[in-house]
């Protein structure tokens, strides 16, 4: 048995304070989001309908590179952090690899994944300006459950629209935002507008982000003192989650390495982010040399397949344009098991520094994912939520191609959150009932094809 270290911790007092705001440093800005009538550059103040004003500030924040994180919060992060960064010396074994691979396990947070960073920094923002309610969808029901913990913690009500798909694949997930107190909703549904469209359409429409957001967004703007809360793909989402990355900066010096490759799965980029950014800041100002992988899935390829255009964030274009790696805000993914990453669109900043290549993209088949996830589990122990399993997979290449080279490079990736709740996949996968999804490029070309080109 080999006495060396596995866990790297920080002390209370060693968590970071302030979170790392990667606009203030990037060589170029995200383009502006417009607004969708106009076209006009938005102001934070043209957001305040939607969000919570001190979240449309940060939204735009291009300047400040470090936000200090708000007392409150950082109380309750004291619950769960600092995560873990364990060394994963079982999966180092079963590879054979001379790489040193390393996760940060954000799934040992309360529920269950990152998401719960952002949720309770965006609802603390929405109690102080005095909101009452929040509302947001979900997809496979993290953001859901984590945003319906973070309302309970902070006082306030939360409306949750759940993509169908996941509502009837993943009741547990409903049943935890309903025992926090959320109430939640299958989308498409018929209580907006926007769901009745879809049904009118298709009455047996399964549901996608896009319209989930269509919804929540819909109720927030005909509700007073209500806001719409998102769980991924803006810029104060990725801000909030960079607590991932910075403390996992500290562990690695603790572990006293730094990574070669840092890794994480990509629905919206918000773990991604979370994970990156902080290393990416040494890319950028210090010469550090460390490649960057989103890990996205073969049936939803944004990063790797889609264009870089001004798109909508959900289905009806209510939000504002966002410049972005897109399929198109009316692309309907497979019905994959990584339900969380099922967007059709990929964040403002993570698209900037993908096109200034700062960072790369890999696409996955969800039977290599579900393979990575099964050998990690047995040589973990911990059974990886289906979009960590992208992450996974991402790492155990890499780990593969290092054995190749007899390189001894130094991995970390995103181990995003757990998959208790999301064993149905596995019972899928084990009985060999679960397919892969090839996207013809007519069809992608067909749906980008129908974007503004206003870049
Ligand atoms: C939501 C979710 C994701 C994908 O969202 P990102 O914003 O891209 O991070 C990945 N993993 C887990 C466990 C999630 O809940």
């Amino acid at each position: 048995m080999s006495t060396k270290q596995k866990r790297f911790f920080l002390a209370e007092e060693e968590i970071p304070t302030q979170w790392y705001n990667i606009q203030a440093d990037m060589p170029n800005k995200p383009l502006p989001p417009l607004h969708p009538a106009t076209h006009e550059p938005m102001k934070a103040e043209d957001l305040y309908p939607i969000f919570a004003k001190e979240l449309c500030h940060q939204e735009l924040n291009v300047t400040d590179r470090w936000i200090d994180i708000p007392e409150e919060v950082r109380d309750m992060y004291k619950y769960y952090r600092s995560t873990p960064l364990v060394r994963a010396y079982g999966l180092e074994k079963a590879l054979d690899t001379p790489a040193h691979i390393y996760f940060k396990n954000e799934s040992v947070s309360p529920v269950g994944s990152h998401k719960l960073n952002s949720a309770l920094a965006q609802a603390y923002y929405c109690k102080q300006e005095g909101v009452t309610n929040v509302t947001t969808e979900t997809g496979a029901g993290q953001w859901g459950c984590a945003l319906s913990y973070a309302a309970k913690v902070f006082g306030l009500e939360a409306a949750v629209y759940q993509v169908k798909i996941s509502y009837n694949q993943k009741p547990y997930r409903r049943s935890i935002m309903q025992t926090y107190g959320a109430q939640v909703t299958p989308s498409p549904s018929m209580s907006t507008r926007a769901g009745k469209d879809v049904i009118t359409r298709d009455p047996n429409n399964q549901g996608s982000l896009g319209t989930a957001i269509s919804e929540a967004v819909e109720l927030a703007m005909t509700t007073p003192n209500c806001k719409y809360v998102l769980g991924s793909v803006l810029n104060h989402v990725a801000l909030h989650q960079t607590i991932i990355g910075l403390e996992a900066e500290k562990q690695m010096e603790k572990a006293g390495e730094y990574p070669d490759i840092v890794i994480g799965c990509f629905g919206g980029g918000s773990n991604f982010a979370g994970i990156s950014f902080p290393f990416l800041r040494h890319n950028i100002l210090d010469g550090k040399h460390t490649r960057f992988v989103a890990a996205e899935p073969a049936s939803c390829p944004k990063l790797t397949r889609g264009v870089f255009q001004y798109d909508f964030g959900d289905l009806s274009g209510l939000t504002p344009l966002l410049p972005m790696y897109t399929l198109g805000h009316d692309f309907m993914p497979a019905n994959i098991h990584a339900g969380g990453l099922r967007y059709h669109g990929a964040g403002m900043i993570i698209s900037q520094l993908l096109k200034d290549n700062l960072m790369e993209a890999v696409d996955l088949y969800q039977s290599e994912t579900f393979e990575a996830g099964l050998l990690f589990s047995k040589v973990e122990g911990i059974i990886p939520a289906p979009e960590s399993c992208h992450a996974i997979a991402a790492a155990i290449r890499e780990a593969k191609a290092c054995k190749e080279s007899g390189e001894e490079k130094v991995i970390l990736f995103n181990l995003s959150g757990h998959g208790l709740i999301d064993m149905s996949a596995y019972d899928m996968y084990l009985a060999g009932s679960l397919q892969d999804y090839d996207i013809p490029q007519e069809q992608i070309d067909a749906n980008t094809s129908k974007l503004d080109k206003i870049i």
